[in-house]
């Protein structure tokens, strides 16, 4: 039987080099073994976006594009948008009861985001509870396989919790997911921060054009002892080199380049404007296809519409399942006595 990957994107900016390194990679290169959907989750952008749903709104056109221009297939990976999903809601709601409001306040990941987002105690409750929507989302498609950076693990973990607990008290209805990370898990921004990431400023888009993509790699943090092209240098924890490792597909060429760094003798600005040639040949492609697609903004409206109607069949089917599980549906007579509690089947 195929499996399935279910994964997804906030619509709080454009897509990414830490979303291509750390997951949509993945997506690509498997959306042809799996049955792959992509979720635009624009419910959860509003968890901290409360103010700017026209943003939020907007944006989920710009992501279909870098999807499609990044290289995913319509023709075989369902986009869907989360709110065309009113089931994920419900089920989002059935979950809330299987977790405890300490669990949630433990989650690494949450706490990361609450810091750098600065809400001190005004923390939004839909926030809070983001990870559960994201249990809905998974387990709405019965997805096997999530691809994801290494943030969302603890996201996963919280999945996998829910999902246990579920199909105890239940019944076994729902699927257990497995995280797949990419080979870079957590790219760090521009400016060295820990992760590139559209809320902090610190992204190099799918979309930008040359001269930005130029000018941001210009203002990355090197080896900050390295001041003379003659002094050696440091390749570990400098930034250049870390996204040299992550795109430059050239391994013997980095190893070269690596050596003469550190021997001395090689200047940052050398070392940046190879790092602007491996990042142009990435991103060239996808922003020719890009400014293509983005003029028949329409088809790619069909694209998501046509995908959120074929992913919402697939998520009704799971909620039709949960509500017959959890005894939901108030007109089937109780037969207290010989109520299976296994394994229990909805009507078709
Ligand atoms: P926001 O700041 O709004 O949360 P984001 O940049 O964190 O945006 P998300 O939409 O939250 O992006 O993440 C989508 C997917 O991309 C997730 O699987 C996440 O792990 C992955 N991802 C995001 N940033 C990075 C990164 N810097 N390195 C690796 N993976 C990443
Ligand atoms: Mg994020």
């Amino acid at each position: 039987m195929r499996q399935t990957i279910l994964t997804g994107d906030r619509p709080t900016g454009p897509l990414h080099l830490g979303h291509y390194a750390g997951s949509l990679l993945a997506r690509i290169e498997l959306q042809r073994a799996y049955d792959t959907y992509l979720l635009i989750a624009d419910l959860q952008a509003l968890t901290d976006h409360a103010d700017q749903p026209e943003q939020i709104h907007l944006n989920i056109l710009e992501i279909a594009l870098d999807y499609l221009a990044a290289g995913i297939d319509p023709e075989v990976a369902t986009i869907v948008v989360q709110s065309g999903i009113p089931e994920l809601a419900e089920l989002t709601g059935y979950f809330l009861n299987l977790v405890t409001v300490a669990r949630l306040e433990r989650n690494p990941t949450i706490k990361d985001e609450i810091r750098q987002k600065g809400f001190g105690g005004d923390i939004p409750a839909g926030f809070l509870v983001y990870p559960v929507s994201q249990a809905a989302d998974i387990a709405g498609f019965k997805a096997h396989l999530v691809p994801v950076g290494a943030d969302q693990l603890p996201m996963i973990e919280q999945t996998v919790e829910i999902v246990r607990r579920f199909n105890r008290i239940y019944g076994a209805i729902l699927v257990e997911p497995e995280a797949l990370v990419g080979r870079v898990s957590r790219l760090p921004g521009i400016d060295g921060q820990s992760k590139m990431s559209k809320s902090l400023g610190n992204a190099i888009h799918l979309s930008d054009p040359q001269d930005v993509v130029s000018h941001k790699v210009m203002r990355m943090y090197t080896d900050p002892r390295h001041f003379r092209v003659e002094d050696p240098g440091e390749v570990e924890g400098n930034v250049v080199f870390t996204y040299l490792d992550a795109f430059e597909t050239d391994r013997g060429a980095l190893e070269a380049l690596k050596e003469r760094y550190r021997k001395g003798g090689l200047g940052d600005v050398a070392v940046k404007h190879h790092l602007i040639e491996v990042l142009e040949r990435l991103l060239a492609p996808i922003r020719a296809r890009r400014r293509e697609l983005a003029r028949d903004p329409e088809r790619v409206m069909r694209i998501l519409r046509e995908g959120t109607e074929r992913g919402r069949a697939v998520v009704r089917r799971t909620v039709l399942a949960v509500r017959y599980a959890m005894h939901l549906d108030y007109e089937r007579q109780p037969r207290a006595e010989t109520e299976p509690t296994q394994a229990i089947e909805p009507p078709r």
